[in-house]
């Protein structure tokens, strides 16, 4: 399974993958967390992004294109996976169609949680006060003033993603303002929809990968296969059954008859 989460930052995007890894045994690529891995390993994509990153700005379409080309190359990623805050721009979005039909994949799903901004605010202030009581360093762009720069860039540049893949027919979109488990439950219906849908459109040749369709092709060939052992068989047992019948029948006529 191959899935997008779409929706602003602090929208639950992070929280649902999780789950969905745990469901559906498929990775979480999240470019923030990569890109925040990169920063602290002060890799030269990290030194890159760093400022970048603390003001709320999107970082270079090339440097994020190149990090998920290269994630989801890896071996597990085979089985699928869930991108979450990949794509966030149009040119992203035609950069991840270009890679997945170079490896002859689709898209299965795009899913986009709907929050109001005053929410939003809400819950970033809440995750920054969560890391801080754990003792954690708090994200250099969970503060309001980069929130504002962070929800300004999602609805100038990743906003029109909705639209983009509306026209694809892939997205379905969720209030994101209900509980986890509510969202969650939502996401499943979507998901087993999709599933669904996806047997029903099979071409019957694939559906006989279907148990139920293999039964039949292994009965005609187990059919074959006695038949092709038969004819010599089935051509002396006739042969006998014959000449033992000749003799009876021929007996029989010979029988005297009674007076
Ligand atoms: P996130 O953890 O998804 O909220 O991302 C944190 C920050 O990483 C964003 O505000 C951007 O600066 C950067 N970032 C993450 N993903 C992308 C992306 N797809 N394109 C550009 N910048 C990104």
């Amino acid at each position: 399974m191959r899935l997008i989460m779409l929706g602003p930052p602090g929208a639950g995007k992070g929280t649902q993958a999780q789950r969905l890894v745990d469901r559906h045994k498929i990775v979480q690529l999240s470019t923030g967390d990569m890109l925040r891995a990169a920063v602290k390993a002060q890799t030269p994509v990290g030194r890159k992004a760093k400022d970048i990153m603390a003001r709320g700005e999107l970082v270079p379409d090339a440097i994020v294109v190149a990090i998920v080309a290269d994630r989801i190359s890896q071996p597990d990623a085979k089985k699928g996976f869930i991108l979450d805050g990949f794509p966030r721009t149009v040119p992203q979005a035609e950069a991840l169609d270009a890679m997945l039909a170079g490896k002859g994949l689709k898209l299965d799903a795009v899913i986009e949680l709907k929050v109001d901004d005053g929410i939003l605010l809400n819950r970033i202030e809440k995750r920054a006060g969560e890391t801080h009581a754990r003792g954690e360093p708090v994200r250099a762009d969970d503060n309001p003033e980069a929130l504002k720069r962070r929800l300004a860039g999602y609805y100038a540049q990743t906003a029109p993603l909705a639209a983009y893949y509306a026209r694809k027919g892939r997205l379905s979109s969720i209030d994101g303002m209900a509980s986890i488990s509510q969202v969650a439950a939502e996401i499943d219906k979507i998901l087993s929809k999709l599933a669904g849908r996806a047997k029903a459109a099979r071409p019957r040749g694939r559906q006989a990968g279907t148990a139920a369709a293999k039964a039949k092709p292994r009965a005609q060939a187990g059919r074959k296969r006695k038949s092709a052992k038969s004819p010599a068989k089935s051509a002396v047992r006739s042969k006998k059954a014959s000449s033992r019948r000749r003799p009876r029948t021929a007996a029989r006529r010979k029988r005297p008859q009674r007076a």
